[in-house]
């Protein structure tokens, strides 16, 4: 078989639509093309019953026993939004203070900053060296003042999953609610709203191979029932909780691509990280003084985030052009910012700047995986031999002893 370039090994930033989905979704852009909220004829009544069908499909992959539940958004960007602007402003004079963590995707944390804008606190937790946070930090974070906790199921950057369950329970035996980012753990590791006690839950169509610009916010109803704030008005669409016309099509296609998560999940996890194990270990096994980045007991099974030392990080993403990859400095802003989501792992500036996230997916192969370790191996080892630095850590010298400045 031969191999088609570019290698897409970046299914973490977003997926391809699977051709399932896609499918599904085509009768909604013409023959079914009424607006659902159309109660008076035939074309609203059919896209009506698709978008139900496709809340049921949502809920069942994330156990939510209502489908009722899931409100649909653009998006997990909106839905965090809406869950953490929604809570703020409904229940401002029960408290004013928020609890998250410092690996969270930035439409978490601008979300907090501009709640802090407003005056409400925010406690920013730590995590440890691998990513995690720690339960217990959350319940001492906790004050009687305290509205919601924000941790994600599932980390983008480095894969890490969070102790979502532990966190849960004691949001619930201290009375305050739970939002999870559930947009890179669902659909690919088990998550269950009722078992890990979570209120609010953001999820998102296109990592999971569904389409781009639909997603949904869980909101429980019940013990407790969670009453969150609009922050689209118009039309009342959605419970009053996001009013605007839905995206039909993209909503049946999400909904599908839920399906096709909860049906394969067990066999396609054991799949997919079998090929980030082969790629960790063709690596690990070739090049010398890589380093990890993330949890290898607690990881998506698709994740493998890795620094090359002595390697920069642009040069190594330029000399595998071939492949579709992300590095760890923030390509969002001009300068070349060490990631966030690494530094708070406790990742020097040094080693961030030369990490490199592979994310394979559904539609990645072995021979893909063979070829980009042959060609890792091959650049670094060029790379590398440019290094006076690699040279000197090759022969014992302690790079982290040498005073640069010593004439
Ligand atoms: C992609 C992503 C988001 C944002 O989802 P969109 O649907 O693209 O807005 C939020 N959180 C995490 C963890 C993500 O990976």
């Amino acid at each position: 078989m031969t191999l088609k370039l570019p290698i897409y090994f970046d299914n973490q930033a977003t997926t391809p639509v699977d051709p399932r989905v896609l499918e599904a979704m085509l009768p909604y852009f013409t023959e079914h093309f009424g607006n659902a909220a159309s109660r008076s004829h035939a074309f609203g009544w059919v896209a009506e019953e698709a978008v139900e069908r496709a809340r049921e499909q949502v809920a069942k992959l994330i156990g939510a026993r209502n489908p009722k539940d899931i409100v649909w958004t653009s998006g997990a960007t909106e839905a965090t939004n809406l869950a953490i602007k929604g809570v703020a402003e409904s229940y401002r004079q029960k408290g004013d203070h928020f609890v998250t963590q410092k690996t969270e995707h930035k439409a978490t944390l601008d979300t907090m900053k501009h709640l802090e804008k407003r005056g409400f606190r925010v406690t920013y937790l730590d995590v440890d060296s691998e990513g995690r946070v720690n339960p217990e930090d959350v319940r001492a974070a906790i004050t009687d003042k305290t509205l919601l906790v924000s941790v994600m199921l599932a980390n983008n950057e480095v894969g890490t999953i969070q102790p979502v369950a532990d966190i849960g329970r004691i949001c619930r035996e201290k009375g305050v609610l739970f939002h999870c980012d559930a947009v890179q753990g669902a659909g690919k590791i088990p998550f269950n709203v009722d078992d890990a006690c979570v209120d609010l839950a953001s999820l998102s169509g296109h990592k999971i191979y569904g389409p781009k610009g639909v997603g949904a916010l869980y909101v429980r109803r019940d013990k407790p029932r969670v009453q969150i704030t609009a922050q689209i008005d118009g039309g009342g669409h959605e419970r009053r909780m996001r009013s605007g016309t839905l995206n039909v099509p993209g909503i049946v296609g999400f909904g599908k691509a839920c399906e096709l998560c909860a049906q394969e999940m067990d066999e396609e996890s054991a799949r997919v990280a079998a090929l980030r194990d082969r790629l960790e270990k063709g690596l690990f096994e070739n090049i010398d003084l890589l380093h990890l980045n993330g949890c290898r007991a607690h990881r998506l099974p698709g994740n493998l985030n890795v620094s090359f030392p002595y390697v920069e990080g642009e040069s190594l993403m330029m000399a595998l052009k071939d492949v579709a990859v992300s590095s760890g400095s923030a390509c969002t802003s001009a300068s070349l910012e060490p990631s966030y989501v690494l530094t708070a792992m406790g990742v020097t500036d040094e080693l961030a700047h030369t990490s490199i996230r592979f994310s394979l997916g559904r539609f990645n192969t072995v021979e893909e995986v063979d070829h980009v370790v042959q060609l890792a191996i091959e650049k670094v080892r060029k790379l590398r031999d440019l290094s006076p630095l690699y040279e000197m850590a090759k022969e014992g010298i302690d790079l982290s002893k040498i005073d640069w400045n010593e004439k």
